[in-house]
């Protein structure tokens, strides 16, 4: 039985799509103003595993995904510069540069994660007049007000409001942590629709029923879902922040809009933090992109992926450079354990059934029970170090099922490479052979190790004091 925590109850519930077969995912996107760093990328791994574990159950899955590239300012609740225009003025390009390179940098970075594409990406600037419609409804319906230039959502009209972040009556009434906008009429209010603000000179602007502006930030992910999700779908994801300000928002107009429940699930993937426990953010010194962390820990993105999912989605993981690399450790030795499998020969009757199952069993129970990485993963490794002690013994009827089960397990983790051989123990020795020459400064010796090495089909590359050998 899956069974997958719900933000919302604050339990673990069974997990029932609303549709026999299919789940609906919205997860929301990056904002393209900068790279993404290793911490947001962590929460789009999170949203991965899901992902890929309702698609193990044999779920259809449609999943959306929002790009902002307009209306975000520097914090969620109105306040501060807007994004955008903050990457523009750093790198001296329009506003629509920035989007479209910073887009193509998040798709690069995904891509290396093996991170499944979404079904749809939601561009929020391709979606205006989708936002129009819908605060004219909540204005329509007197969810909204106008207020000196801009349209506001009232909180005080949605009872529920806070429902998601449990937030107390007492800290709506006072808008803890939130400076007052005198042009709202509660704390908690937010910006449906901007037309005059501080931010005159605004480059990205549409025509509206409330003058020329551009939406807020919010009001993307309620009126793109919607369209592509229809107005009650399964699951809903983000990062931890978004428990308290923007999703609770997005709750709150989409729920006031359709008159109907918006989602059944909500989901939450915690942070990644620096080793001094402060969050990983854009402005901060941290700002490590992926690009960053492959090239100065020499690890493949199998290997960080792998570090991303090593803790519980729940749980902070701390960012070390040496928990990538006994990461990279870690799948370097998984991949070993393929090679080793692909390269039994020996002809006999499958005999590792039994191993092979128990340990799917208890990966496949742990995932199922709301996606228990910590526990699924040292099934894995059991189901190694049991198939590793007898080697000697196995048939390629035992390989081909050792992989077969790797590769369901592959099919949710995306870190394993199959089309690993494993170096044979002649060329190993011409290696050694070799490297002792050169140690000696036996240059004509070492040369002509490496061509009889090349003839038989293997190449070398010395780098930094390691050598690595691979098949031509
Ligand atoms: P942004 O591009 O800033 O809108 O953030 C994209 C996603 O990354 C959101 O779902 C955030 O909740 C998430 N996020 C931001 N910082 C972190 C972090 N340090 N660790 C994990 N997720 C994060
Ligand atoms: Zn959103």
């Amino acid at each position: 039985m899956l069974k997958l925590y719900n933000t919302m109850t604050r339990t673990v519930e069974e997990f029932k799509p609303i549709t026999e077969n299919e789940v609906k995912i919205y997860a929301c996107g990056p904002t393209v103003y900068n790279y993404a760093h290793i911490g947001n990328l962590r929460t789009y791994v999170f949203e991965d595993v899901v992902k890929r574990w309702l698609i193990y159950r044999g779920y259809k899955i449609n999943h959306v995904m929002n790009i902002t590239d307009v209306g975000h300012l520097t914090s969620d609740a109105d306040e501060g510069e807007d994004k955008m225009e903050k990457g523009a003025k750093r790198e001296g390009k329009t506003v629509w540069e920035i989007a479209e390179h910073y887009t193509e940098a998040f798709k690069n970075d995904i891509k290396k994660l093996n991170i499944l594409e979404p079904n749809t990406w939601a561009k929020a600037t391709e979606h205006i007049q989708e936002m129009i419609d819908m605060i004219k409804t909540l204005e329509d319906k007197g969810f909204a007000y106008y207020s000196n230039g801009n349209v506001y959502f009232d909180t005080s009209k949605y009872p529920e409001y806070g429902k998601l972040a449990k937030l107390q009556l007492d800290d709506l009434k006072e808008g803890a942590r939130i400076k007052v906008d005198k042009n709202k009429r509660n704390a908690r209010d937010f910006v449906l629709w901007f037309t005059k603000s501080k931010f005159e000179n605004q480059t990205m602007k549409w025509d509206s029923p409330w003058g020329t502006g551009y939406p807020g930030w919010h009001i993307e992910c309620s009126a793109m879902s919607i369209k592509y999700l229809s107005e009650h779908f399964d699951i809903h994801c983000g990062g931890i922040d978004h428990i308290t300000v923007h999703h609770p928002n997005e709750i709150a107009q989409t729920e006031c809009a359709t008159g109907k429940k918006w989602v059944n699930w909500w989901m939450h993937g915690a942070w990644l933090v620096m080793e001094d426990k402060t969050k990983m953010s854009k402005s901060g010194d941290g700002f490590l992109t992926l690009d960053k962390v492959l090239a100065e820990s020499g690890a493949t993105p199998e290997g960080v992926r792998y570090f991303l999912m090593s803790a519980h989605y729940k749980q902070e993981l701390k960012f070390k450079w040496d928990s990538i690399k006994t990461a990279q450790k870690t799948v370097d030795k998984i991949n070993n354990f393929v090679a080793l499998m692909n390269n039994i020969n020996v002809e006999g009757d499958l005999k590792v059934k039994q191993i092979v199952n128990n340990n799917l069993q208890g990966f496949e129970t742990s995932l199922d029970n709301d996606l228990n990485m910590t526990l699924a993963l040292p099934y894995l490794f059991k189901m190694m170090t049991e198939i590793n002690s007898i080697k000697e013994t196995l048939t390629i009827t035992d390989a081909k099922y050792v992989i077969e089960t790797l590769k369901k397990m592959n099919s949710v983790l995306a870190v394993i490479n199959f089309n690993n051989e494993e170096i044979p123990t002649e060329i190993i020795e011409l290696v050694k052979k070799r490297n002792l020459a050169r140690q000696n400064k036996d240059w004509a010796r070492s040369d002509e190790l490496r061509d009889l090495i090349k003839e038989k089909g293997y190449s070398i590359q010395d780098d930094g004091g390691k050598t690595t050998v691979s098949k031509l």
